[in-house]
Formats: structure tokens, C-alpha cells, sequence
């Protein structure tokens, strides 16, 4: 496809997402995020050549929130390892919200995957003290191949005032010696990863990262290793969507993280990297019109995982 004709196909997918901003809602939960535009609306597609298309605001700074879980995933299976990551934390869908806490004290108490809150601390858990929060910086903005992301300072004060929940996962998951490290210095550096301000194209640089078997396409150099990368696409797929993951992976069939800052990275495997901004979320905490564009894209051009 030639430039023009993608960046049609982008502006008609903008326009059809758009329709469903109104039927979503801001996150307030954290009161400065409560503060974004909501009728903000931004895709960016990274191909394998070093083209980045984009359409609306894919410029646009955000905080990166759960989208972050996948980054640290990624330096957690490169640096401790398969093993030590599923010994504490597993890989089964959860069903449940993003920050929910009913299941761990139930059962094992083991969170349930590294895309929801309780897991997302435990892997931040195995990064502190192997990691800086600068190193873990550096290493995000070579991912997105994006020098200009930098914490979110207001975000990350706002969200810190009101952890509660994330505050009473940590010290239940501390009670059954799923963590180690201090809570508050785990909270610090979870909550600081997720105040990393991204735009739609530092995200679709990722996922053409990830759609690449972990190597830059432009500069040729591998970045994360076959193995942590299939492993993170396959979570990304079974979880990556809270607890609309199963729809989600039906209709769409693409590897997708969502954030509840509005973001979404979305994977077509060997071609594609997709960055979304539009922080009107539905009742999962998704994108709103991110999942209708995404619909349309992966209906239209056959990009389902299992498309014939
Ligand atoms: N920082 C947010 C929290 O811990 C991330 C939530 C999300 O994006 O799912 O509540």
C-alpha cells in the first residue's frame, strides 16, 4: 500500500472511532488524569521499513499507566528470568478488574498475570534493586525509540496520593511472601512506570519492536530475545485487555495492552506496531475508540491472528 493510501485508510478509521468517544468516560480514579481531553483521538502505525503514519493526535503526550506492565515484563524476563517471574506470578487470565484484590487472598494468592495491578507489583518487586527507575527510563525510551518520554510529574504525585488499593495488594502480597522489598519503595517505582508520558507513535515503535521478534527493525539491533518476546505477545493476547481480554482477542485477534490513560499497543506479528490514544474508556477501562478502530483495521485487512 502506498503512503497516501494508508493514511486514508487511517483518517476513515479515526473518523469511525471517534463516533464512540461520547460512550465512554475520563478514568478520575487518579484526579490529574480525570483532566485529559476526552475527545483526544490519535493512531500511529510503525512499519518495518522506519515509516511511522499517523492520523489525529498521535503526537499527543500521555502517561503510559498499564501499558508499562508490558516494558516491565519484558526486563524482568530478560534479567531474572522465566522461572523466577512465573514462580510468583502466573499466566492465566484473571476475569477480573485491573486492580482487583478479591482473588489474592484466595487460592494460591498468586497474582494471576503480570498485566493486572498485583501481578504488575510483584514483577516491579524482582526489578527493585536491579534496577534505577533512570535505567528503567532509558531502557523504555530505546523500546519506543522515543528520547522525549520523561515521568510525569503531576501524574505521578496525583496517582501516589491516591494508591490505596495498589498500597493494600502490596501488603497482601507481602503477608504471603510474594514480594520482598520495601511497599513503599515497590509503589514508588510501579507508579513512577506508569507515569511515563508516551505518545501514539513511542507505542506503535514498540509494538513493531515486539512484532519483530525483539529487534529493531531500523538499526537491525535485537533488543529483547525470541523467548521473552513470544512470551509477551501470548499474555498480551490472554490479558493484555483486563477483563475484556477473550472478546477483545475473538473480535480483534491482535496482541493489544491497554492503559487507562487512554493508551493501546497493538501487535501484528512480523509487520506492524499500532499506538492509540484516546483516553474515553469504556466500562473495562479501554480505549473506547481505539477498540472500534481496531475492529475495523483487523476486519478490513485480515490482520486477526488467525485470520485464513
Ligand atoms: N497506575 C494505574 C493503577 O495502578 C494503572 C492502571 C491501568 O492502566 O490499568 O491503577
Amino acid at each position: 500500500m502506498d503512503k497516501e493510501k494508508i493514511l486514508k485508510v487511517l483518517n476513515e478509521t479515526l473518523a469511525l472511532g471517534r463516533k464512540d468517544i461520547p460512550l465512554g468516560e475520563v478514568a478520575d480514579y487518579i484526579p490529574e488524569l480525570g483532566k485529559a481531553d476526552k475527545n483526544a483521538l490519535g493512531i500511529a502505525l510503525a512499519g518495518k521499513s522506519g515509516n511511522v503514519y499517523t492520523a489525529g493526535d498521535a503526537e499527543s503526550r500521555f502517561t503510559i499507566q498499564s501499558i508499562s506492565k508490558v516494558i516491565s515484563l519484558c526486563v524482568a524476563l530478560e534479567s531474572r528470568g522465566y522461572d523466577a517471574v512465573f514462580d510468583r506470578v502466573g499466566m492465566e487470565p484473571s476475569g477480573e478488574a485491573f486492580n482487583s484484590i478479591v482473588e489474592l487472598d484466595l487460592v494460591s494468592g498468586k497474582p494471576y498475570n503480570p498485566m493486572i495491578n498485583s501481578g504488575a507489583l510483584a514483577i516491579v518487586d524482582l526489578l527493585l534493586g536491579k534496577y534505577t527507575f533512570t535505567e528503567l527510563l532509558e531502557i523504555s525510551r530505546k523500546l519506543c525509540r522515543d528520547d522525549g518520554i520523561r515521568l510525569d510529574e503531576r501524574v505521578y504525585r496525583s496517582e501516589m496520593e491516591n494508591c490505596s488499593r495498589n498500597r493494600a495488594i502490596c501488603w497482601l502480597l507481602k503477608s504471603k511472601g510474594i514480594i520482598e522489598n520495601d511497599v513503599d519503595e515497590i509503589l514508588k517505582l510501579y507508579t513512577a512506570m506508569c507515569s511515563l508520558s508516551v505518545t501514539a507513535c513511542s507505542l506503535a515503535n514498540l509494538g513493531l519492536i515486539l512484532a519483530n521478534d525483539g529487534v529493531d527493525a531500523i538499526s537491525g539491533e535485537r533488543l529483547l530475545s525470541s523467548s521473552t518476546v513470544r512470551v509477551v505477545k501470548t499474555i498480551m493476547l490472554t490479558c493484555g485487555m483486563y477483563d475484556g481480554s477473550g472478546q477483545f482477542a475473538v473480535e480483534v485477534g491482535l496482541p493489544t495492552k491497554s492503559g487507562i490513560g487512554g493508551g493501546l499497543l497493538s501487535v501484528v506479528d512480523k509487520y506492524l506496531g499500532i499506538g492509540i490514544y484516546g483516553p474515553s474508556l469504556d466500562k473495562k477501562g479501554n480505549c473506547i475508540a481505539g477498540g472500534a478502530m481496531l475492529r475495523r483495521l483487523s476486519s478490513e485487512f485480515g490482520l486477526h491472528i488467525f485470520a485464513p
